[in-house]
């Protein structure tokens, strides 16, 4: 249970940490999908570069796994820049946010994960050093308080996080270029799985290429890993590398991943809904309770597929099954 839950979770694991840096498209052109954002970053991209100024500030929200820190090392390379990459929670004192900070030179990336859930003395730093490259800082208390101001060098900060709801206005208004990520079609995992199995050596007929894509809940992170999963099955069950229709449906079923990408997770989610809630609406801290996980699990990994493939609805008195769980309920 522990492992397919795993599976399909698209947050990263560890496995994904070593095999998504060689995976991960390192240019522009080479980003597969989110046509819409690729041209409008091209077009920022470009104009700084004539400019010879960094790029403005820049926001990418999205569930996980979708490409937002992919987007940032490619912008990185683009730019010919230096990237220095953290993330909210790992920032815990504003002494070693100013670290940070006074080391970054002229035109360098900083790039921060889950900016969301950056402290609040963090985030004011952020202020004056995202609008005026300039922080002050106060030692001591009381009579002896001083306030020391450092200069900083103009940087990008290039801010990724799950819930853009939740970051506080004027830290999202400080912010020059936004872009919302949104899950995949099918065609473009389908090439991203293509483009994986070449970079990992395994052969994947089209067809299981597809059967891939529709399981993947439109997020490339969870193609690539089901993708290494049939690889080896694939292995394991017919000694070959070969990875074709047939060893994806079997490696699926193994795997209880269904045509549309709803794993057991999923399944219990929308059951409990419909028994212990009569098909809702619940509030999604009791969810959380009955089923025993994170509310920010359901929250950022769950339900966003959910919402998105019209299983569930999100109202304001909570979430409902829809027309389309209840009679896919009946098959589980
Ligand atoms: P996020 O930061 O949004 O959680 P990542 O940038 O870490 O997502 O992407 C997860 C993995 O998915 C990456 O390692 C990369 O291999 C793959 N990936 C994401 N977007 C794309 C894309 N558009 N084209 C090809 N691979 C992608």
């Amino acid at each position: 249970m522990e492992e397919i839950k795993r599976l399909i979770i698209n947050e990263q694991i560890q496995e994904d940490e070593i095999v998504s840096l060689s995976l991960r498209p390192q240019k522009l052109h080479a980003f597969i999908g989110q046509k819409e954002v690729i041209s409008a970053l091209k077009i920022s991209i470009e104009a700084a570069k004539n400019r010879k100024e960094p790029l403005e500030h820049t926001l990418f929200s999205g569930p996980p796994g979708l490409g937002k820190t992919s987007l940032a090392h490619i912008i990185a390379n683009e730019m010919n820049s230096r990237i220095t990459v953290t993330s909210g929670p790992a920032i815990e004192r504003a002494g070693d946010f100013i670290g940070i900070l006074t080391n970054l030179e002229k035109g360098d990336i900083l790039f921060i994960d889950e900016i969301h859930r950056l402290s609040k003395t963090v985030e004011e730093f952020l202020y004056p050093a995202m609008e005026n490259f300039k922080i002050d800082f106060i030692v001591d208390k009381g009579p002896y308080a001083k306030t020391i101001n450092f200069n900083l060098k103009p940087f990008t900060l290039i801010g990724a996080t799950t819930r853009s709801g939740l970051l506080a206005t004027p830290l999202r208004d400080r912010f020059g270029i936004f872009h919302h990520l949104e899950f995949y079609e099918k065609n473009d995992l389908a090439t991203i799985i293509k483009a994986s199995a070449m970079k990992l050596n395994v052969a994947v007929d089209p067809q299981a290429a597809d059967e891939i894509a529709i399981r993947s809940r439109g997020t490339p992170r969870v193609a690539n890993r089901l993708l290494r999963r049939c690889r080896d099955y694939a292995q394991v069950k017919t000694g070959k590398s070969h990875v074709h229709e047939a060893v994806v449906k079997d490696c699926m079923k193994a795997l209880r991943i269904d045509e549309y990408g709803l794993d057991d997770l999923d399944r219990r989610l929308l059951k409990i809904i419909k028994s212990h809630y009569q098909g809702g609406p619940v509030g999604i801290e009791a969810l959380s309770a009955t089923l025993n996980e994170e509310v920010d699990t359901l929250v950022d990994v769950v339900e966003p597929y959910l919402l998105k493939t019209g299983f569930l609805r999100r109202t304001s008195r909570g979430r409902e099954l829809t027309e389309l769980s209840i009679k896919h309920l009946v098959n589980f």
